[in-house]
């Protein structure tokens, strides 16, 4: 099976669902890097509620999650955008590296005094930033919350991740329900129920059936219809090109200087750990069609 999230429906019931299954997209990912396994398990989490968010939200653009603390992890960026498209990365504060080798996974530890944000970045507009409170046991759960503060609406996310698997599923209210015929007493009933049995879940089942054989083993009496899979992959969106116009956004002299000191400047991706090398008259080529398009505007 590979890397996918399927949305879901009931006949009967004013509730929409997320279904997501990675591996691949963490292993690339994670052997990018060689993160050591104990970090994976979180980036793993981190992948898949990113893109059930990025879905459920259905933006045309990307949607982000970065998390910063003082404790082991010192920054957590995972990125997916609408065409499934998805990366990440990881730093640990040395200072606590210990930690990770010495106690078992504790997310409320790891991310002790940090910051966790959500970013959506539509290809057209606004972009929009969110502050997730981090004062739940597990990232789902603070997502969960946020949700349920920030939109209102009953929102259940249940993740299980591992060095090189995750699995997620999404739940929530329909936005129209509450205005709808159905009552809110029967939406918040209808809610309950599927949250209820989302828990009954267990991390093999999770991990080893396909989406259709998992939402029918849940719900096979609430009519639920699955929707076709959307693919999931690693692909990182760096360029030379991107590149150029990092550089160009230093001042002059210092890239000259720099240029000067070391012969070359390489820039490497902090994603996908691809290299781009500029010599000295690349970067003085730079240099000179920035101030030509200078003169013309
Ligand atoms: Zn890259």
């Amino acid at each position: 099976m590979s890397d996918n999230i399927q949305r879901f429906s009931f006949a009967e019931l004013p509730i929409r669902g997320e279904i997501i299954s990675l591996t691949k997209t963490i292993d690339t990912i994670c052997d990018q890097h060689q993160y050591p396994k104990e970090v994976r398990h979180l980036l793993a989490e981190s992948l898949a509620a990113c893109c059930l968010l990025a879905d459920i939200i259905k933006i045309e653009g990307r949607v982000s999650l970065q998390l910063q603390s003082a404790s082991v992890i010192k920054l957590l960026l995972v990125e997916c955008d609408n065409q499934g498209r998805m990366r990440g990365l990881l730093h640990i504060n040395e200072e606590y590296e210990h930690l990770i080798n010495s106690d078992p996974f504790n997310f409320k530890q790891w991310v002790a005094n940090g910051q966790l944000a959500i970013t959506i970045d539509p290809d057209k507009g606004q972009r929009y930033q969110g502050v997730v409170p981090l004062d739940q046991m597990t990232l789902a759960e603070c997502l969960e919350d946020y949700f349920n503060m920030s939109e209102q609406l009953p929102t259940h996310i249940k993740i299980f991740a591992d060095h090189h698997k995750a699995f997620g599923i999404f739940i929530q209210t329909l936005p129209q329900a509450a205005d709808s015929s159905i009552g809110n007493e029967d939406t918040q009933q209808a809610f309950e129920h599927v949250t209820a049995l989302t828990e009954t879940v267990k991390q093999e089942e999770a991990f080893e059936l396909s989406h259709e054989e998992l939402l029918y083993r849940l719900f096979h009496q609430d009519e639920v219809s699955i929707y076709p899979e959307k693919t999931l992959k690693f692909e990182c969106s760096c360029s030379r090109e991107r590149n150029m116009a990092a550089l160009t956004t230093l001042d002059p002299a210092e890239l000259v200087s720099l240029v000067e000191e070391q012969n070359e400047i390489e820039m490497v991706c902090d994603f996908c750990s691809n290299k781009e090398i500029f010599n000295r008259q690349q970067i003085m080529e730079l240099l000179i069609s920035e101030a030509d398009q200078g003169v013309i505007n």
